[in-house]
């Protein structure tokens, strides 16, 4: 019979502290990076929109500058819209990377809004569409310059960034 020492494949105390301790380090990190990126949005966009995290951080500041993106997993290459910090598909973390797209698709479903947010009443009521990009991935906006009686299944549009109500924002348009 034989005997062997097997190494240990639990922790030392050591390890598991300095784990820890990396773990809060990075936290920290995270935490502060959040904090400084609310202040850039703030500092871009004032009230609006929402800021939800590091993903619609770039997204949002891209839109700012003019320009519309979708988001592209760096793991698993799954695009998704819209930006977020965990892939939808692979769910790993912190993977989420903007990608260029040329923003045109068919109207994949649509309805006509009256009940709008204050702001937006001047331009109401609004056509929301669901667009289905060539790239596979489905955006809701809004459909600009159309009216409810000209909306078709599957009518080609294209996503870009416009000034809406003195604001930049993503909408789409008949091509
Ligand atoms: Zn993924």
């Amino acid at each position: 019979m034989t005997t062997s020492t097997q190494p240990s494949i639990q922790p030392s105390t050591q390890e598991r502290q300095a784990a820890l301790k990396a773990e809060i380090a990075a936290s920290r990190d995270r935490e502060a990076l959040i904090k400084a990126q609310a202040k850039t949005h703030e500092d871009t966009w004032g009230k609006g929109p929402p800021f939800f995290s590091s993903a619609s951080f770039a997204f949002w500041q891209e839109v700012a500058k003019g320009h519309f993106h979708i988001a592209s997993c760096s793991a698993c290459a799954h695009k998704f819209f819209p930006p977020r910090v965990i892939c939808p598909a692979c769910w790993t973390p912190d993977t989420c990377t903007l990608q260029e797209t040329a923003g045109e698709g068919r109207v994949f479903s649509f309805t006509e809004s009256h009940a709008v947010p204050t702001r937006v009443i001047p331009i109401a009521p609004v056509l929301l569409v669901a667009v289905d990009l060539d790239e596979g991935v489905r955006v809701l906006t809004w459909l600009m310059d159309t009216p409810l009686s000209e909306v078709k299944m599957g009518q080609r549009v294209r996503i870009a960034v416009e000034s809406v109500l003195e604001r930049p924002t993503y909408v789409a348009r008949r091509i």
